[in-house]
């Protein structure tokens, strides 16, 4: 996004990327379906981030839902809007989208320079690269750094950077994982029967936050959907206390009075299995889920019965590992940047994207986010430019 602004002002921009080819992560997010934004009023739309600091909203602000939507179409792709309000381009693939953006760019005269890794700054302020033909040492007017967060790293984004950052004096908050999957101690028989299973019209909830979204049981634990919702309350949680706790709600449509009274109505001589699957349908993994996490014996009292069903803790003992993670919190800290993204340690230097410590819920809001500070970082490279010219 910092190309597409520079380029587009006429200014000569070079990209250097460590991999062999451009955008592997955003190809990887479009795997099932791009989702790139997200409807919503521009207050509704911030309020989903985790980060309130002023200048990270000033720039979602001014690039948000309506931005990205009329910057695709600039590029050719228009946007689809999705039954939960999520936006996706029309295609819902992340290539062809890719591939009309580097089309673009490229048109423009940037230059990308792939297998080229940043490894630091060499003496003097250069940008050093351990490239194909050696190490290479680059000294741009300006440079913008978007070298993203620290998960995934086979599709590039390692975080070595936050070393080569701290090592220059920047303040990096340490990396956190997000929109990731938690671990559960399961008994064997849930981990056999039910490990890969979806769980379906279930309500969840943690710390005050609640959900209705599908998610998904694993071999380690639970993963995607509404537990990557509720993820960044569940690892602050795990952080203070070691473990966190999910709530459950087995029959979010009934309240716990009806869901006693069917219990209550149904014939005492049938098993609990028969009584909850005649009763209340509850049967698979959301009836595994009951034996997993109640106790047993209080579940022949209905009234006991229907309070764990409405309110069914799970203990989660912990994150699946930081590489894991859909995305990652943390990252250089905003004490470290003025409005315009450039670091105060190194004028002339910007940083966009993930790289930087926000942190959001799927949905579209990662890549909006990492979008609208490219495109602010583009812009302060401008005015930076424009200062330098007028000194
Ligand atoms: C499976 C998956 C699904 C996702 N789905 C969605 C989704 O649907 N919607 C959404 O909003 N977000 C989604 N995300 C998150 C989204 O992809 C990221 O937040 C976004 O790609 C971050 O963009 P970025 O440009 O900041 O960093 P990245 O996309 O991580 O790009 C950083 C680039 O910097 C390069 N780099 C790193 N270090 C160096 C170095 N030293 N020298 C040179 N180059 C370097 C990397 O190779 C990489 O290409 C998903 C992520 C994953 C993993």
């Amino acid at each position: 996004m910092a190309a597409d602004v520079l380029s587009e002002a006429g200014v000569g921009v070079d990209v250097y990327e460590a991999m062999p080819s451009a955008g592997r992560k955003f190809l990887m997010a479009g795997k099932s379906g791009l989702n790139i934004s997200h409807i919503g009023s521009t207050h509704d739309f911030l309020m989903r981030y985790h980060d309130h600091s002023g200048p990270f909203h000033d720039h979602v602000g001014a690039f948000g839902p309506d931005e990205v939507t009329a910057w695709m179409e600039g590029l050719g792709m228009p946007a689809h809007v999705g039954p939960t309000g999520r936006i996706f381009p029309e295609s819902m693939k992340a290539s062809p989208l890719l591939r009309a953006w580097l089309r673009r760019l490229a048109d423009r005269g940037v230059r990308l320079h792939l297998k080229h890794r940043w490894t630091g700054w060499a003496p003097g302020g250069a940008l050093a690269f351990d490239a194909p033909e050696g190490d290479v040492t680059v000294t741009p007017a300006a440079t913008v750094f978007a070298l993203g967060g620290g998960s995934w790293r086979r599709l590039g984004s390692d975080g070595a950077w936050a070393n080569m950052f701290r090592q220059a004096g920047i303040a990096v908050d340490p990396f956190r994982p997000s929109n990731c999957g938690f671990t559960v101690d399961w008994s064997a028989r849930m981990r056999d029967q039910f490990a890969g299973a979806p769980v379906k019209g279930v309500g969840l909830s943690a710390d005050g936050q609640a959900t209705r979204e599908e998610f998904a049981i694993t071999a380690r634990g639970v993963e995607s959907g509404s537990v990557y919702t509720l993820s960044a309350k569940l690892r602050d949680e795990i952080d203070a206390a070691g473990s966190a706790t999910l709530w459950l709600d087995l029959l979010p449509d009934l309240d716990a009075a009806e869901v006693a009274r069917r219990l209550e109505a149904a014939p005492s001589k049938q098993s609990l299995s028969n009584r909850l699957r005649k009763a209340l349908k509850l049967t698979g993994v959301k009836a595994a889920l009951l034996y997993e996490c109640a106790d047993r014996a209080a579940l022949n009292d209905p009234a006991q019965a229907a309070q764990a069903i409405k309110a069914l803790p799970l203990k989660l003992t912990g994150t699946v590992p930081l590489d894991e993670a859909i995305s990652t919190a943390g990252g250089v800290a905003w004490a470290a940047l003025d409005d315009q993204l450039m670091l105060k340690e190194k004028p002339g230097h910007f940083c966009a994207g993930e790289m930087v410590a926000w942190d959001a819920p799927t949905g579209g809001y990662l890549i909006t986010a990492c979008m609208a500070t490219g495109r602010a970082a583009g812009r302060g490279v401008l005015d930076w430019l424009a200062r330098r010219a007028a000194e």
